[in-house]
């Protein structure tokens, strides 16, 4: 599990790999992690599950913190009002309370500075580690992902473009109104649900799902026919170009097993739909008919969109009875 380490909403006030802006710092170095806004003494939380393996006294430049590992890595979490009362080697779980955000060490604002490694130690974009862990939880392949949201804002929090898309996952307001665009955390966690939905939709077709979250559904499926890719906007080709390219999708069984996996819930979909028919505009006398004379099962085979499905079947409707 991972959990973001504050409460939402993040606000992130300086990214991963910007220059950082104190003059005095003779050269200039690389920001090796994420500085994320936070209240004086606001609870910080524990990211991940793993171990403490170093504990910040206040002395550098850190201040007071904590850095925990786990089998792929370590968090460091710093700046904290006072020392932390953990321990070396002492196990931690995800969302357990680290302790409370202050500015100790170099630091001119409280905030939390949040910062990745790998195993071997080098630096890595916190947000990454969240992008591929809620792909892999939501069924969408990490890699893809990764690259969509390089596509989508290059990995920038604070991107905002002349169509109104805002964030990280580049998200429309009035279209996606339960998500806070402006929170990397909330947004990629969103933002994979989204092309979870997509891959159902699409059965598992990674162009289709990537065009609709681009383009929107209605330009890849108009009027319930899917739309051939060289009528899709120029922009939206070059998107999915762009972002499959070099991922060979039809070659892990990984992938395999992830377009299985969507195709599970295309019919779980499917099967839901068939008993919110009524709800949908058939009436339990249409659905009683059509039951008994097996045209419902046909056709919900032979119509993988459900409104295709239910004009279809109101036109025989309109053909067979009354
Ligand atoms: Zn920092």
């Amino acid at each position: 599990m991972l959990v973001a380490p504050l409460l939402a909403p993040v606000r992130v006030t300086q990214t991963f790999g910007n220059y950082n802006q104190q003059l005095y710092r003779r050269p200039p170095h690389r920001h090796k992690g994420l500085d994320l806004r936070a209240a004086l003494r606001q609870p910080v939380f524990f990211p991940e599950d793993g171990v403490v393996v170093h504990v910040w006294n206040g002395a550098g430049a850190f201040g007071y913190g904590v850095r925990t590992r786990d089998d792929n890595g370590s968090w460091n979490l710093a700046h904290f009002d006072e020392r932390p009362r953990w321990e070396e080697g002492q196990h931690v779980r995800a969302g357990a309370l680290a302790g409370y955000a202050d500015s100790s060490g170099n630091s001119t604002g409280h905030h939390l500075h949040l910062g990745r490694r790998d195993s071997n130690g080098a630096p890595v974009n916190p947000l990454h580690v969240y992008a591929r862990y809620h792909a892999v939880r939501a069924g969408v392949d990490p890699d893809v992902f990764h690259r969509q949201i390089a596509m989508e804002s290059g990995w920038n929090p604070w991107a905002h473009s002349w169509a109104d898309a805002q964030g990280i996952a580049q998200i429309i307001p009035r279209w996606h109104p339960n998500v806070d665009p402006w929170d990397p955390f909330d947004s990629l966690r969103y933002a994979t649900n989204l092309m979870s939905s997509h891959l159902a939709w699409s059965n598992g077709d990674y162009p289709r799902a990537l065009g609709a979250y681009n383009a929107g559904k209605g330009r890849i499926r108009p009027l319930g026919v899917w739309a051939p890719r060289a009528t899709w906007p120029r922009e939206t080709r070059n998107y999915v170009t762009w972002i499959l390219k070099g991922v060979d999708l039809a070659s892990t069984d990984e992938h395999a097993a992830l377009v299985a996996d969507s195709k599970r819930n295309h019919e779980k979909k499917m099967a839901a739909l068939a008993q919110q028919a009524t709800a949908l505009g058939l009436t339990v006398r249409m659905r009683a008919t059509l039951e008994r004379s097996g045209v419902w099962e046909t056709y919900k085979r032979a119509h993988p969109d459900d409104a295709q499905l239910y004009t279809d079947i109101h036109q025989w409707f309109a053909d067979n009875v009354d």
